[in-house]
């Protein structure tokens, strides 16, 4: 039976005034949780961004009582959310930055050199902050191209036997790129409408939000950090996955 719990109506207004419902289908919706301040160390210095988080969920409600009374009991912490980092005045201004960054655990939190993705994610918010506007979405669901943590260290073993980061997926059971976008594309359709400036060097994404409708004026690219651990990587991904090759580098994993 689940726990009917009764909140504290000042808690509940608190919270409910920062909660938008974004409705998916007549089933499911996205609840995204914001704006919260976060001032960002970013290479030595303090920048000021919004932080938002969102949550996929079976109920489509406004009433949020609801949605935060399953919460304690969903177990959370054991799944991954999603989360984007917002700078500037990112509804209105004419020309904004976004990066959707797939997040890598050895690359972004332990500084691995085997891929380039933390180096892609600091240059990204440093590309964001120094334009004046925009916005990193950081998607949690998306580790080793969507196979997961524990399929990427696997993949790894592989690739130290010679497989390359395609094949290793492959070999897994897995397709390539298994990463979807379509909640992404929701909070940042709930979040701007203006057209904005895509930074990545991956044509699939840029194709994703044109699909869903988004209005892409243009693309940055992102190349930098190649290192003798990450090259044969880095050309895979130029050779085998469509990314595009840059002027200055060799270097892709977004
Ligand atoms: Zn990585």
């Amino acid at each position: 039976m689940p726990v009917v719990q009764k909140f504290d109506p000042k808690v509940i207004s608190l919270l409910q005034e920062r909660i938008k419902l974004i409705k998916t289908d007549e089933e499911r919706a996205v609840y995204l949780v914001g704006p919260i301040k976060l001032p960002v160390n970013l290479n030595g210095e303090t920048v000021q961004f919004k932080w938002y988080c969102w949550l996929n969920c079976n109920e489509t409600t406004e009433d949020f009582e609801r949605i935060v009374a399953k919460l304690s009991s969903a177990n959370l912490a054991e799944y991954q959310q999603s989360s984007v980092l917002v700078h500037g005045d990112f509804q209105n201004a004419d020309h904004a930055l976004i990066r959707f960054h797939s997040i890598c655990h050895t690359g972004d939190i332990f500084g691995s050199k085997r891929c380039d993705c933390g180096y892609q994610l600091n240059q990204s918010l440093k590309h964001i902050s120094d334009h004046g506007s925009g916005a990193l979405f950081y998607l949690a669901n998306h580790e080793g191209r969507g196979i997961g943590l524990f399929s990427k260290a696997l993949a790894y073993i592989l690739q130290e036997n010679g497989y390359d980061t395609v094949d290793a997926n492959l070999q897994l059971g897995f397709v390539d790129d298994s990463r979807d976008y379509s909640d992404a594309i929701k909070v940042l359709k709930a979040l701007r409408t203006k057209p904005v400036t895509l930074i990545t060097n991956n044509p699939k994404k840029l194709d994703a939000l044109r699909k869903a409708g988004m209005d892409v004026e243009d693309r940055v690219q992102l190349w930098g950090d190649v290192s003798e651990y990450n090259e044969k990587y880095l050309k895979t991904k130029i050779e085998r996955s469509g990314h595009l090759n840059g002027d200055e580098g060799c270097c892709n994993n977004d």
